[in-house]
């Protein structure tokens, strides 16, 4: 019986995690880096020898590639959010495996 209250209780951790997800399609994984670019001419910025900071985000691969995508300046708060919502996930996802385990227990526990 503390057995099956346990579960009822892991019912409504699922249920609380899955409903605290964030959009799952706005999600994006990497880095969000500034760097500085410097035009070669044409520019009274670069002239001076200033250049531009630019927003990056750098999203690495397995075997060391990485993939870097150059930012509009508008494009930034979006970016961070979908980083925050890709860590959310994840995080999420994570507490749910976790959460699994018992569950397995349980299934194997009952079936004997
Ligand atoms: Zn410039």
């Amino acid at each position: 019986m503390g057995r099956q209250s346990g579960l009822e209780i892991e019912k409504t951790k699922f249920a609380k995690l899955a409903t605290s997800l964030p959009s799952t399609t706005d999600i994006l994984r990497g880095s969000l880096l500034q760097r500085r670019i410097r035009h070669r001419s044409g520019c009274a910025v670069c002239a001076r020898g200033e250049g531009h900071l630019i927003s990056v985000l750098t999203v690495s691969y397995p075997g060391g590639r990485t993939k870097q995508i150059s930012l509009r300046p508008e494009q930034k708060p979006i970016v961070e959010r979908w980083l925050r919502n890709y860590h959310k996930i994840k995080a999420t996802l994570e507490r749910i495996c976790e959460l699994n385990h018992p569950r397995l227990r349980a299934e194997r526990n009952s079936d004997r």
